[in-house]
């Protein structure tokens, strides 16, 4: 808007003044809110906005209650989070674009404490000395995987990378061709490699690494042997790998450290609950694995962190090296983590306890309950431009673990009414988004999946309630 036009008001309709408008009863609870200077700098945008419509020869509203409500919607808009809760109807229960694990309430009231008061930190209440950060996970961590020693930082990646610097740096480390992985978002092992400084000796092919492959090139110039989960792919059909166990005789003889990166890590057997097998922490430390890398947010069920667990000898080296400094977590995820591996000290309560495993666990019944009790409002609420049905679906648990394995699970199958036009599923994806809590699902074979195990049961009402908003939106 040029100074020109502020100046040249409309023939008969007036503004109200700024001072004015500030002192009207209906902008003191804006006031409280949003404090003055940004309520008045809002207040000019909207006046302005106002004016240019007036000058092209619009009539809005411009009585005071009218401008009042506009500033209210454009601060509050303002003011909205960018990070906001969403409800994950995917079918895929660590999904890394939402945040993956949801932590249990333990865990959400320690972090509560630590943002609000100081804490031991790194602080030794019993001997008044300074202590170490990883000392308050460290005792319950290794009575879990069966470690000497643990050493926690942001991510796993940063596990893979500090792990890979502090003992590979200028060195080789023997990875086999079927195990160079990329994981989601970036993360690919040759790369972490040589970030790290590391020198990556691949070898084997694709689908048969066998164990004389490794012990060829296991040599002086070998820093480590490693092991990467493949996490979100599976080689079928003729293959060959060698597991832990198979090549630990090797690292011992030749005196190279064995690392495995897990990425998922579980700290108990799943089978027990009826899921799949992951192999645990303990199992491939317990099969001769010198270091362990895993996430804290994906099967475990904490906070975004890594965990490298293993010989006390080298964890003491990792310690050492400066980007620990740089990758070290915060007091936050020490206070989610400790609540969360506590958990585990009651393996019998940790599917109620534990929001992973209780998700994971949902009984297929569950899902079909609410399926079929959300059916028919959502099928009113859609109108007749679209038919949905209660549906059996496959879940998955994401995050790498386990990536052919299914949940059966049940949810709420949308699609077009017959000979409806456009793109109507990509219309409801986005009405869905546009909802004040958005609703993820997946569209596939000309429809949209909302998976319900995601939604517990005391979510529903809620979840139902948004449904108005979806009310005589259409297709089109
Ligand atoms: C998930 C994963 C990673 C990355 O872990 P983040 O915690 O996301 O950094 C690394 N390696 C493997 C094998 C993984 O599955």
């Amino acid at each position: 808007m040029s100074p020109s036009m502020r100046e040249m008001p409309a023939p008969h309709v007036r503004l109200p003044a700024v001072h004015l408008l500030l002192d009207d009863a209906g902008c003191a609870p804006l006031l409280a809110r949003h404090g003055r200077e940004q309520v008045v700098a809002h207040l000019r945008a909207v006046l302005d906005a106002l004016r240019a419509r007036l000058l092209a020869g619009q009539a809005p509203d411009v009585a005071p209650a009218a401008i009042l409500a506009q500033l209210d919607a454009r601060l509050a808009a303002a003011n909205a989070s960018k990070l906001r809760p969403v409800y994950n109807l995917t079918g895929t229960v660590l999904h890394t674009n939402l945040g993956r694990a949801l932590l249990p309430d333990a865990a959400v009231q320690a972090v509560v404490e630590a943002l609000q008061w100081p804490m031991n930190l790194e602080w030794d209440i019993e001997t008044g000395a300074r202590g170490d950060r990883d000392n308050l996970v460290e005792e319950q961590l290794r009575a879990l995987t069966g470690a000497e020693a643990v050493t926690i930082v942001n991510n796993n990646a940063a596990a893979v990378l500090l792990m890979l610097n502090a003992l590979a740096s200028d060195r080789e480390v023997i990875v086999s061709r079927g195990e160079l992985v990329e994981i989601g978002g970036a993360f690919r092992i040759p790369d972490i490699m040589s970030r790290a400084g590391a020198q990556l000796r691949e070898v084997g092919t694709t689908n048969r690494t066998h164990l004389k492959d490794y012990a060829e090139f296991a040599g002086e110039r070998t820093a480590l042997l490693m092991k990467v989960h493949a996490s979100n792919y599976a080689i079928t059909g003729f293959t060959k790998e060698v597991s832990v166990a198979e090549l630990a005789p090797l690292a011992r003889e030749r005196g190279i450290p064995l690392a495995v990166d897990l990425g998922s890590g579980t700290l108990v057997d799943l089978e027990r609950w009826g899921l799949p097998h992951e192999t645990t922490v303990r199992e491939t430390i317990a099969a001769g694995a010198d270091l362990v890398t895993f996430s804290g947010d994906k099967l475990l069920g904490g906070p975004q962190c890594g965990v490298i667990a293993g010989r006390k000898d080298l964890i003491a080296a990792i310690k050492k090296n400066p980007l620990k400094r740089a990758l070290r977590v915060s007091k936050l995820t020490l206070a989610a983590l400790e609540p969360v591996l506590n958990l585990y000290r009651a393996p019998d309560l940790l599917p109620q306890r534990l929001t992973t495993l209780r998700l994971l666990t949902r009984p297929a019944h569950a899902m079909r309950a609410a399926a079929e009790a959300l059916c028919a409002p959502l099928q009113d609420a859609l109108g007749a431009s679209y038919v949905v049905a209660a549906a059996p679906m496959a879940s998955q648990i994401g995050s790498g673990a386990l990536p052919v394995d299914r949940l059966p699970s049940h949810g709420l199958a949308i699609r077009p009414a017959p000979g409806t036009r456009g793109n109507p599923l990509g219309v409801l994806e986005r009405r869905l988004r546009a909802l004040p809590r958005p609703v993820i699902g997946r569209i596939a074979d000309d429809t949209l999946w909302l998976d319900l195990r995601c939604l517990e049961d005391d979510q529903r009402d809620a979840f139902q309630a948004q449904f108005a908003h979806l009310q005589g939106g259409g297709a089109a």
